[in-house]
């Protein structure tokens, strides 16, 4: 068993996570079997209770776990399974170690960082390798070097490279090369002074890649070098992408980055099969046709809270060689200035999911303006809970129709509370979560997209459809498309007289991959597509 550490300098956000996932595609098309594995420094025990303007999109796993939207890069960028055992956060490693301390197993012992909090998060590395069985187990270490809060980590991994040997471990150091306008110059000694904080905490990593705007000349890279103390070769440059994130493999490539992790962990493969790769990105940055969508949201203006609809509607592009324009649209502006304006000529209309009353009133007038328009429509989690709440207020006449999160008092809660919630008082990990099977309807639009009649789905809810409702509705003309397996709740619906109106309890962005571009963002870009040219893909 290989392992590699990626650490961060300088600043966060410099795509430690895409280096990551990046560095798994080159290495998996090698043929080797990779596990990836994030640790955040943070408290909460995940990032389930955080707001999108702390953290982002919350990215949910198979088994339920709510984790850092950096194992969504993961898991697009690759073939891995991830389960809750991927993701460990300074929460989850006090949590083990104080029960553990309840419990008496360290009964006698003053009980510390070092060893018993740095032992656990050891652990976890092992846990993984061994539930894995993975070749290569790349961990990224989340945070920036020299954060207090990062340092148990740091130790963590500094012990656990000696216990292993130099020719299993590899260190990788993702960090910072600004470009200073005033000097003309890219700058390097933010990257020197991060890497010897790193080398005080007694890690001395073997590679350094260079975030950076322009490229890194050969003088730039003695330069580091020279003073981080890698081989000339070791300094990877990682200039920011042109079109798309998907190029990143391919850039790291170019620098032979895959080759030299294999030198020196002595993996024996062959060069890596990227050919399928570039063809996506041919379609990405060269596509035979385009169209523009609209997004309807609340977190418009932040980059990361809606990053796996972004990305899957991206593949569900690629699926149709189709380039897509993502029109990013507050739902509140809908509310202030009318749907018309704001969303008359875009090829198909989104509504992901979301909590909270602000923006509702503008998502349903965006659901109606996509009904009444014929404008193909994709309603994911909350999108679907307000086509439902639209088209029982403007089709079945239920005035005031609403959902028990926003309106408590609604005469016509269509939307109502999960039973299974009705008695969770703890916020943290309590929704129905995870994968789960839906059960679709034989002649249903998303059974024909899927070409399956039982598929499974992730979810993230309280919320559910009000089957009290189910047979008026019906009635009206909604088609309950999909259920559980038991009938019992409402997984999707479909509008049959529309070019293309589906909506979902679950969030089938977690599923997509650009290799595998979701059926339901497949069939929605194509409509999309057909919409706003009039003609078939
Ligand atoms: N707020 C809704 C619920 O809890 C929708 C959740 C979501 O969109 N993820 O049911």
């Amino acid at each position: 068993m290989k392992y590699i550490f990626v650490t961060g300098g300088v600043i966060s956000s410099l795509g430690k996570g895409l280096t990551a996932a990046a560095l798994g595609t080159l290495l998996e098309n090698r043929g080797l079997k990779i596990c990836l594995q994030k640790f955040d420094p943070y408290l909460n025990v995940d990032p389930g209770t955080m707001s999108p303007y702390q953290h982002g999109e919350v990215y949910v796993l198979d088994d339920g776990a709510e984790t850092d939207l950096d194992l969504g890069h993961y898991e697009r960028f690759t073939s891995v399974q991830l389960s809750r055992l991927n993701n460990l956060t300074s929460g989850q490693v006090y949590q083990t170690v104080l029960d553990k301390e309840r419990r008496g197993d360290y009964l006698g012992k003053t009980v510390q960082v070092i060893p018993h909090v740095t032992g656990e998060i050891q652990n976890r590395i092992l846990q993984l390798a061994e539930a894995s069985q993975a070749d290569v187990l790349i961990t990224e270490i989340g945070g920036t070097t020299g954060d207090i809060e990062g340092l148990p980590f740091l130790e963590a991994i500094r012990e656990f490279a000696l216990d292993v040997g130099p020719s299993n471990v590899l260190f990788i150091h993702v960090t910072y090369v600004p470009f200073i306008k005033a000097a003309g110059e890219l700058k390097t000694k933010p990257t020197q002074q991060s890497v010897a904080k790193l080398r005080e905490i007694g890690i001395t990593p073997q590679l350094i890649v260079c975030r950076c705007e322009r490229p890194l000349d050969k003088e730039l890279r003695q330069k580091i070098s020279l003073f981080c103390n890698v081989p000339f070769e070791g300094v990877i440059e990682e200039k920011d992408v042109d079109h798309s994130i998907y190029e990143v493999p391919l850039m790291l490539q170019r620098e032979r980055m895959d080759d030299l992790v294999c030198q020196h962990l002595h993996l024996d493969c062959p060069q890596p099969q990227m050919a399928h790769w570039q063809e996506i990105i041919r379609k990405m940055i060269a596509p035979a046709h385009r169209v523009r969508v609209g997004v309807v949201g609340k977190y418009i203006g932040l980059q990361d809270a809606y990053k796996s609809v972004y990305e899957a509607i991206i593949h569900g592009g690629v699926a149709n060689d189709c380039g897509v324009e993502i029109v990013r649209v507050d739902a509140e502006d809908i509310e202030r200035e009318g749907p018309e304006k704001i969303l008359k000529g875009l090829g198909g209309i989104l509504i992901p999911g979301g909590f909270g009353e602000r923006g509702i009133e503008g998502k349903i007038a965006a659901a109606r303006y996509a009904r009444e328009h014929h404008v193909p429509y994709l309603g994911l989690c909350l999108g679907m809970q307000i086509a439902t709440i639209e088209f029982a207020r403007h089709v079945a006449g239920l005035d005031r129709a609403h959902s028990a999160e926003f309106d408590p008092n609604t005469p016509h809660p269509v939307i109502a509370m999960l039973d299974s919630q009705l008695k969770v008082t703890k916020k943290g990990g309590t929704m129905r979560l995870g994968a789960q099977p839906c059960q679709l309807k034989v002649g249903s639009r998303a059974a024909s997209l899927y070409g399956a009649f039982i598929v499974k789905e992730r979810h993230r809810h309280r919320y559910e459809f009000n089957n009290k409702y189910r047979e008026l509705l019906e009635k009206k003309g909604l088609v309950f498309a999909g259920t559980t397996p038991d009938e019992k709740l409402v997984e999707l619906i479909e509008l049959p007289d529309h070019p293309f109106f589906i909506a979902s309890q679950f969030h089938p962005e977690f599923r997509s991959k650009p290799h595998q571009p979701h059926p339901l963002f497949r069939g929605f870009i194509a409509a999309a597509h057909h919409h706003a040219h009039n003609k078939p893909l």
